[in-house]
């Protein structure tokens, strides 16, 4: 039911280990086979199994596993992942200029991030296949979730990261899941290449060039249709870095809609930072991708030669969508204002509201579209940025107060409350 394939050539890979195409050098990428699935049996599955017991059943990558590679279920690395809110947020509507807007909360997984979705799927078949060691390049999250998955797995990780650009926070999870850190110089794309150029039939290599782990991504698609009884939204607006999870959102929406789990899908729009914003440029230019040296605060983008754009590409022309950048500010303040809508999330995450607050003053996106912002990381990601910004004289700093009476501040709160 899926092969997998060059994702340019449609070469069939030579070996079962390859990330790269032997005839062109692209990525690999699985096609599922669409007119052998039922739609009434995924969704019945889908409903039955969120009331199971069973650990792949409450997982929402796994419940949909008929829409996966095949994996044994005794190599299942699952940490109930996948199984993320939907959650309206009036605050950032009334911020990008639209009438409603929901966020799905990928950062409400395991272990904080989206990554979790694809990792389950990487480090499950890594397991199949009996790997010992998973490798990643990463600005953080990726390390994070590989080192939780593969402690589960039983297996060593070895994450290669420009440690002191990113949040330590990252830094310091991936350490407490045992994993081996290797500080690289340099940043995310130097360490990506390193790890590229590891032979993949000695270690498992868990980054977005993994198609498996663009598999688990997907279901973020199933699992937000789901919650909206499979009707899609207008438009769905998500952070871009290396473009992997552009690519997985694409191909979920894609494959719900062959396999009639949904009548249509949304039109996606990738935002990136200003600073790291190679996509964006080569989408207005109408070129291919020319690799920047990336600079941003939003660390988790912070990304200048994305691996997947080619599929991230296909997934935006064919979904009629957009490809824009956004300044740091801009992230800055829409990550507070989803704070204030009591979710929060880490600053790339918010690239989202501020890429949509911009289609919508452009007139791109109307105002009675129905949208929905992907927030890719949670809020405790990166606390000291959150830190610096309720510290300074940005718009929504929300200053700690010191040195008053607390009696009558709070008789002056409640004046103001009546
Ligand atoms: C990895 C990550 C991104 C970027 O995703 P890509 O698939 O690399 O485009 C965005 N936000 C957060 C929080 C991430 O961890
Ligand atoms: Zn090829």
């Amino acid at each position: 039911m899926m092969t997998l394939r060059c994702s340019v050539c449609d070469a069939l890979p030579g070996d079962a280990d390859a990330l790269a195409c032997a005839a062109c050098g692209e990525l690999l990428a699985f096609a599922l086979d669409c007119a052998a699935v039922d739609a009434y049996v995924v969704e019945g599955n889908a409903r039955l199994r969120r009331a199971s017991a069973d650990p792949r059943d409450r997982s929402g990558v796994w419940r949909f596993r008929e829409l996966l590679p095949p994996i044994a279920e005794d190599a299942i690395t699952t940490l109930r992942e996948g199984d993320v809110p939907l959650i309206d947020g009036p605050r950032g509507a009334a911020h990008a200029g639209v009438d409603r807007l929901a966020y799905l909360h990928l950062g409400m997984n395991p272990t904080a991030s989206f990554k979790d979705a694809g990792m389950t799927v990487a480090i499950s078949h890594a397991r199949e296949r009996g790997a010992q060691v998973a490798v990643c390049a990463s600005t953080g999250n990726t390390a994070a979730s590989m080192a939780a998955y593969a402690a589960r797995a039983g297996m060593t990780a070895v994450a290669i990261a420009p440690v002191d650009g990113i949040s330590p926070a990252k830094v310091a999870q991936t350490l407490d899941y045992g994993a081996h850190v290797v500080a690289v110089d340099g940043d995310f794309d130097d360490a990506l290449r390193v790890v590229r150029a590891l032979d993949p039939a000695t270690v498992a290599v868990v980054n977005s060039i993994n198609p498996y782990r663009i598999e688990g991504q997907k279901t973020a698609a199933f699992v937000l249709l789901e919650q909206r009884r499979w009707l899609a939204p207008d438009w769905v607006v998500l952070p871009g870095g290396n473009l992997g999870n552009a690519s997985a959102l694409g191909k979920g929406f894609r494959e719900a809609r062959s396999i009639g789990l949904a009548i249509r899908v949304p039109r996606l729009a990738v935002v990136q930072a200003s600073g790291a914003a190679p996509f964006a440029h080569a989408w207005i230019a109408g070129g291919d991708v020319v690799p920047v040296r990336a600079q941003t605060d939003a660390s988790a983008i912070r990304i200048g030669a994305p691996a997947s754009w080619k599929k991230a590409r296909a997934e935006v022309r064919a979904s009629g969508g957009t490809v824009l950048d956004v300044p740091d500010d801009e992230i800055a303040e829409a990550r507070a204002v989803i704070g204030r809508d009591g979710v929060g999330c880490e600053p790339a995450s918010a690239a989202s509201l501020a890429g949509l607050r911009r289609l919508v003053a452009a007139g791109s996106v109307s105002r009675d579209a129905d949208v929905v912002c992907v927030l890719t990381g949670h809020v405790l990601k990166d606390t000291a940025y959150a830190e610096r910004y309720h510290a300074s004289s940005a718009p929504q700093a929300n200053a700690i107060v010191r040195g008053v009476d607390l009696a009558r501040y709070l008789n002056a709160l409640l004046l103001t409350r009546t």
